[in-house]
């Protein structure tokens, strides 16, 4: 059985403010290492109830924060960036189901932690086929262009919620409770540790039942941008259409294109103020 794995950092144990994930500053550097210590406790549950192969893909900022001197031996690392498929390096068609990781509310999620989607300072909303999505949404989009189901995303508690109405019945782990942006309550160490381990014991338990995000027919996809130059710019890509002042649709039959097509509007959104 074959697990992916993507890992963000702002929903991790303990990560809470800007300081902690500012990679410049010595906080970072404790964050890393409480991000790369979830990272195991995951690892180590999904081969302990019947995994025999674990690929992580290092998914936040860029893409290098995981020290792969610490992370458990048994699981293959994917890190550094820029990747084509970003968040979802490395997932194929030979995966048996995806964990997300340290993931956080869409952009505009009241009071959740680091609330965002994608770019802070490009996005401020995706919708897929009139749908709100954030980060797991969109990424769930990219496994289920491969047929593989989403099992279970840890992060705050806002998350948890805004995540079934997104790709609907995974398990949820809730490692802290959101009171703003910059704060949250933590579990003890010991209940994030009771709370994987009950988690990944059910997904295995339940492993066909999880939902797997497939899209078919035209897809579309608005993007609302933070300020009317970037969507401006994003009108450079052919395939861009217009909506009103800040909003662009890029549409395909194919998910994966899509994703590509997105990825190019972050791009150029975000070469401009
Ligand atoms: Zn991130």
């Amino acid at each position: 059985m074959k697990i992916f794995i993507s890992v963000d950092m702002e929903g991790i144990w303990g990560v809470v403010s800007s300081t902690h994930i500012n990679n410049s500053t010595n906080e970072y550097q404790r964050m890393r290492k409480l991000m790369t210590r979830e990272a195991n406790v995951v690892i180590d549950e999904v081969f302990k109830n019947g995994a025999t192969e674990v690929v992580v893909n290092d998914s936040h900022d860029t893409m290098d924060n995981l020290l792969i001197e610490e992370l458990d031996p048994r699981a293959q690392l994917i890190s550094g960036s820029s990747k084509p498929l970003s968040m979802m390096q490395g997932i194929d068609n030979t995966f048996d189901g995806i964990i997300f990781i340290g993931y956080h509310t869409r952009c505009g999620t009241p009071n959740g932690v680091f609330n965002h989607t994608y770019m802070g300072s490009t996005i401020s909303r995706v919708l897929i086929n009139g749908k709100e999505v954030g980060e797991g949404g969109i990424n769930a989009g990219v496994g289920g262009y491969f047929g593989v189901p989403v099992l279970a995303i840890s992060g705050d508690d806002l998350l948890a919620a805004q995540i079934l109405e997104e790709i609907g019945s995974v398990e949820t782990i809730v490692v802290k409770k959101a009171a703003n942006r910059y704060v949250a309550h933590n579990l003890s160490y010991n209940d994030l540790k009771k709370t994987y381990e009950e988690k990944i014991r059910n997904v295995f338990e339940n492993i066909k039942n999880y939902p797997v995000i497939e899209y078919t027919g035209n897809i579309i996809m608005d993007i609302e941008l933070v300020s009317e130059v970037k969507a401006e710019n994003i009108m450079l890509l052919p395939q861009a259409k217009r909506m009103d002042n800040k909003t662009i649709r890029i549409e395909s039959e194919d998910y994966l294109e899509l994703f590509m097509l997105f990825r190019t509007c972050m791009v150029l959104g975000g070469a401009v103020r």
